[in-house]
């Protein structure tokens, strides 16, 4: 459906019944899209080292002294994605802090993984910005899916909170979808500076770059970050976003993310009344999991049984991935 900036805004601001009909119509959108069922992925987190210096996030460079480093090889990978397999999971999503060397450790155990699962599985990525040919070199290796958050639409914003460029980021997503990947995009709510026009703008963006997966985070602030200060972004504008984006786009993969979890215990529950359709399990072993600090060291980790209770209370069941049905040509 097409909505223009005020009306997006009019949702994001629902509260009580009204919030309750803004879910409840979510919901009708995605029973008729995909069915009121949830892809589970399964993450590993390949490493915490990352180049950039993102304001708000403890793995940013200038923290990489006082982190505690690690840097998966190709067998610990496949290792976890073993694990992965043996709990009937078939995307395997491989995320990392944006270094350079992401492109070859991952590179070489994409084939491995493929062997693993006998060529069904969707293998999902978020490494970050890098080159075309890289991202060329990882889809031929294999690479189903790219995850790729703008993060904020506002270019001023972004600037100043990742000291990068947001053309940057947009040249990485348009080489991503050109090269066929299933591409993924989302943003974070409730930022300093940031009004509910600019959360509006970012699913209008989504929508406009025509990507196939859309996510929404409320802002947590995170210790060790310039940041750590700031309040936490309201969860009801992330839950209303998740709604609103289901409505804008019903096809679209939204994850209900672990940050809706960190204020409010049934966080992610409410994510999937909201609309959502995609959970992440975590894979990583424990001794990792520690270590990848996207919200700080007390960080809630997803396991499977957490998972399955939250869509249990929403009356969901569990699907495969559907990029892989429809690469397959089985249908959605
Ligand atoms: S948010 Fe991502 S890109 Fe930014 S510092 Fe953290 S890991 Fe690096």
């Amino acid at each position: 459906m097409s909505l223009t900036v005020p009306e997006l805004t009019d949702m994001l601001r629902a509260r009580g019944e009204a919030q309750e009909q803004l879910f409840s119509e979510a919901r009708r959108c995605r029973a008729a899209a995909r069915g009121d069922v949830a892809v589970l992925r399964g993450v590993v987190e390949v490493t915490n080292l990352c180049r950039v210096n993102c304001d708000y996030c403890p793995m940013r460079r200038d923290n990489t002294t006082s982190n505690s480093i690690y840097v998966l090889d190709v067998e610990q990978i496949v290792a976890r994605a073993r694990e992965i397999h043996a709990a009937g999971i078939d995307v395997v999503f491989l995320q990392a802090g944006e270094i350079p060397k992401t492109t070859k450790i991952v590179g070489e155990a994409i084939p491995r993984i493929r062997e693993l699962f006998n060529d069904k599985v969707e293998i999902l990525l978020n490494l970050g910005n890098k080159k075309r040919s890289e991202y060329a070199y990882l889809k031929d290796q294999g690479a189903t899916s790219y995850i790729l958050k703008h993060e904020t639409s506002d270019p001023e914003l972004y600037a100043k909170l990742r000291h990068e460029t947001f053309e940057s980021r947009m040249r990485c997503m348009e080489d991503l979808l050109d090269l066929g990947y299933k591409v993924g995009t989302g943003a974070m709510s409730g930022l300093p500076g940031q009004s509910l026009e600019s959360v509006a703008e970012d699913i209008l963006l989504a929508k406009r770059l025509g990507v196939h997966m859309s996510s929404i985070a409320p802002f947590i602030p995170a210790p060790g970050t310039p940041m750590e200060n700031d309040g936490y972004g309201d969860v009801n504008v992330a839950l209303n976003a998740i709604a609103a984006m289901r409505i804008v786009e019903p096809t679209w993969l939204i994850p209900s993310v672990s940050a809706l979890a960190k204020t409010r215990d049934d966080g992610q529950l409410r994510g999937f009344q909201a609309g959502a359709n995609v959970m992440t399990v975590n894979f990583s072993d424990p001794a990792s999991a520690g270590k990848y600090l996207i919200y700080g060291k007390d960080r809630f980790v997803v396991r499977r049984e957490h998972a399955t209770r939250a869509l249990t209370g929403a009356g969901m069941t569990v699907t495969g991935s559907v990029f892989l049905r429809e690469l397959m040509g089985t249908g959605a």
